[in-house]
């Protein structure tokens, strides 16, 4: 139990290999350090790692996790987190998905399950008001996602004889047969990176269904929907959230990322592709988009549907655009569509498959691999994903994903992964802060985990981004309000309506090109709020958050507390890694960003990656070798 509205006080441990339910001790002092989802599930997998799991054993965790603000009807809240070791990696990994299970499993009563060992056959869970039912699902084993999506809902309905509401997550293929980037899906929303479609495959779990009638307390319920109206009124207003990632979602990033030399291209050895207007969200927009959609409670809706074979099914966004349009030297859009269609069906990663590919392709190119794929041969594309997800032919070794493919042929040099995970779309010679993200990313080569200082160097602002001063103070403040915003339950892009709306919308006035201007030359400042958040004690107007979790929860909040408590999940997600061997050592990028200049007329094009991670790891108040101390750790209270 919990007094603390905006929760269901209720953490609950499955054990797969017994069909056993009991309680998670997590209390409310558990709840004012890791507020929920990422971070809570960060310190479960803390207190109960010693560092010999592995991503396939019985002994790894899954933790399923919701935020306080999940189904409390604030803007964009209901999204949920899985965290668990990555295939991938070999180490932590956090997903954050969109679809509907993290709405009802609240719905039910729980805030988060911690799942542990093994089905002894291929099963799905029904969770009806916290009551588990563990059923067999040998013939749902070897469904497509959504065949198998719409016949759990068919039994759903048929065993209490009328439509059931309910949230639900499943694996495809890929996760069965444990392709080492497969995902979970739930409806048409990913929790797509780093393999945990494959953790479920290997503990036999196919999918879980939640549903209940229990309402999410509120602590304040006028002050809160007060505040829930005009926080959706800012973020309609706001250029960002409410012109562009409607208007084209994340798609819409394909042209300005070309402009500014970040799309990557030919597996990354260019920033620009020549047929970029081909495969861009206008294009997208104007030809294929059917339907704006969202997730639920989202204000902003930044997904879109097109046309596939005459289904309407979700849309690429910008990752998926680009890494599988001049990424692999593709101009079809058509094509795009329809891998991206396949590839969710499958129930894999856009990002980890697509990367996967382009390296193969370079590696076949250089003769390390004779695999008969090529840049620009599309062909046999659709096939090769199949092949990948049942693990057939060459598919069998793409499924483990680009770092260990170039352990075994060689081309480590463009293998572009940091700690096993593949890059994400933005190529980093072009945005030095986005690149030390990468690299120092707790869960890898992610583009969000790292910090995102894209947006403050290239698409939102336009903060020198090559050079590297005060990117490592900004990368580590945004990397923690990151954190935060995802402990809450909400989605990344609500962070968004942080940058004044007059610096997005007149990038040309002498105000905006002042702060440009200004922001390499903030890091000591940055410094000082990273190193003292309690001058932070009030809340942001822009950032709303603070003011959400007090209302909502009744808990106490302000932007000091929100930095501090992201600062905390960083720092737990480091001392889980740690415990999985992480150190500076493999805060690393492939030599072809850090060595190899984007502009061969210009060294500075390339990311002075060891300069910035030194300035880092002051910043954090780590040690040399990267890591968080005993002393920091107690004074954060993680110990
Ligand atoms: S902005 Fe996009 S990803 Fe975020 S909640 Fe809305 S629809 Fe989902």
């Amino acid at each position: 139990m919990t007094k603390y509205s905006g929760y269901m006080g209720k953490v609950l441990m499955v054990d797969l290999s017994k069909s056993l339910i009991s309680e998670y001790p997590w209390s409310d002092e558990d709840r004012e350090l890791y507020i929920g989802a990422k971070a809570m599930a960060s310190k479960i997998m803390f207190d109960n790692f010693t560092g010999k799991e592995t991503a396939f054993s019985e002994d790894n965790l899954i933790i399923v996790s919701t935020g306080p603000l999940t189904g409390t009807g604030a803007p964009c809240s209901n999204r949920f987190n899985i965290s668990t070791l990555s295939p991938l990696t070999g180490i932590t990994t956090s997903s954050n998905c969109g679809g509907n299970f993290g709405y009802y499993l609240k719905k039910a009563g729980i805030d988060a399950l911690v799942i542990r060992g093994k089905c002894p056959v291929p099963t799905w869970i029904e969770i009806k008001n916290d009551k588990f039912f563990f059923h067999e699902a040998g013939d749902l084993w070897g469904m497509k996602v959504s065949q198998s999506q719409e016949e759990l809902q068919r039994r759903m309905n048929e065993a209490r004889k009328c439509r059931v509401k309910c949230g639900m997550l499943s694996i495809g293929p890929a996760g069965e047969n444990m392709v080492k980037y497969a995902a979970v899906i739930s409806g048409e929303r990913a929790a797509g990176r780093a393999g945990v479609g494959a953790v479920f495959g290997s503990k036999n779990l196919k999918a879980m269904v939640a549903t209940g009638n229990h309402e999410v307390p509120v602590f304040d319920p006028e002050k809160t929907t007060k505040l829930y109206q005009k926080w959706t009124e800012t973020l309609r207003k706001h250029p960002l959230t409410g012109n562009q990632l409607p208007k084209m979602g994340t798609a819409g990033l394909v042209s300005p990322m070309q402009m500014r030399g970040i799309l990557s291209t030919r597996n990354y050895a260019y920033g620009q592709y020549e047929h970029f207007d081909k495969v861009s969200g206008e294009v997208l927009a104007e030809d294929y988009n059917i339907v704006n959609k969202g997730c639920m409670s989202c204000p902003i809706k930044c997904a879109r549907t097109v046309n596939v074979e005459g289904q309407e099914v979700k849309g690429p966004e910008l990752e998926t655009l680009g890494l599988l349009g001049g990424g692999i030297m593709n101009d079809n859009l058509e094509l795009i569509l329809k891998w991206n269609y396949e590839l969710d069906e499958l129930g894999m990663d856009t990002i980890s498959a697509a990367s996967t590919l382009a390296w193969a392709m370079e590696a076949n190119e250089q003769g390390l691999w004779k695999n008969g794929l090529s840049f620009g041969k599309t062909a046999n594309i659709s096939k090769t994903f199949e092949n990948i997800a049942y693990r057939r032919g060459i598919g069998n070794e793409l499924a483990e994903g680009s770092r260990w493919l170039s352990e075994k042929y060689g081309g480590k040099d463009f293998a572009i992964q940091s700690k096993g995970l593949e890059l994400a779309a933005y190529e980093p010679r072009r945005s030095v802060g986005q690149g030390l993200g990468y690299a120092v990313s707790n869960r890898g080569g992610c583009h969000l985990n790292g910090g995102y200082l894209v947006i403050v160097e290239n698409l939102g602002l336009n903060a020198d981004p090559q050079t590297p001063h005060a990117k490592a103070d900004l990368c580590m403040l945004m990397q923690d309000l990151m954190e935060s915003v995802s402990m809450t339950g909400q989605c990344l892009f609500t962070s968004y309506a942080v940058f004044p709306s007059f610096l997005i919308s007149k990038p040309n006035s002498v105000v905006t090109k002042t702060v440009n201007k200004v922001i390499p030359f903030l890091g000591p400042v940055v410094r000082i709020l990273n190193k003292f958040p309690g001058i932070a004690s009030f809340h942001l107007f822009l950032l709303p958050h603070t003011k959400a979790i007090e209302y909502a929860t009744g808990m106490k909040c302000n932007l000091a507390r929100f930095i501090r408590a992201g600062e905390r999940s960083y720092n737990v997600e480091r001392a889980v890694n740690a415990k999985f061997g992480v150190s500076a050592a493999m805060d690393t990028l492939p030599k072809r960003l850090t060595n190899v200049p984007q502009d061969p007329k210009d060294p500075s094009t390339k990311v002075p990656l060891e300069v910035m991670k030194k300035v880092y790891y002051e910043a954090r108040g780590w040690d040399k070798n990267g890591l968080p101390t005993e002393e920091k750790l107690r004074k954060m209270k993680i110990i």
